[in-house]
């Protein structure tokens, strides 16, 4: 079974009123895409759906946490990913899916979550993936990475390059 049939969620039928619920996300969710920046993350996303005959409002909330090897040193980091959103839905002749109101086609049957929660993760990834103080860091992997930068620095330099300077 495809793993994303989890994230779709059938309103017809239900009663009016809020309905709440919780899902599931883990590494098999981010895998189903290939471009994620995301790989191995878990936790779960709390779905209230207001649901009236003619409207609906989805609110998510995101609470994840993220594992990814320190952008310095290669130290695996824990990252929490926390995301809300609410999104406004209404029932029309096309579907449309825009940043904040869906509007769903006669045809639709079910709300897929997917593609939003998707998305939220990748809105609440940190700019910085690595250890925030440097000292921090593992030194070992640290002095490694240092070593082979200054070994690129102190090459020779090429006398015939250094003539064509002092010219
Ligand atoms: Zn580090």
């Amino acid at each position: 079974m495809n793993p994303l049939a989890n994230y779709r969620i059938p309103f017809m039928g239900l009663k009016p009123g809020n309905h709440e619920f919780q899902v599931d996300v883990d590494s098999e969710f981010f895998a189903c895409f290939p471009e994620s920046e995301i790989q191995s993350a878990n936790g779960t996303v709390g779905v209230i759906l207001e649901y009236t005959k003619t409207t609906m409002t989805l609110r998510l909330s995101l609470n994840l946490t993220w594992k990814v090897p320190c952008g310095r040193c290669l130290e695996e980091l824990t990252f929490p990913l926390l995301h809300e959103e609410r999104i406004a839905i209404r029932f029309g002749e096309k579907t449309e899916i825009t940043e904040s109101l869906w509007i769903l086609g006669k045809n639709e049957y079910d709300l897929d979550l997917s593609q939003i929660i998707y998305e939220m993760s990748h809105l609440a990834l940190p700019s910085n993936k690595v250890h925030e103080n440097e000292s921090d860091c593992d030194p070992n992997m640290l002095g490694y990475t240092m070593n082979e930068s200054e070994e690129e620095s102190e090459k020779p330099s090429d006398p015939r390059w250094d003539a064509l300077k002092n010219l």
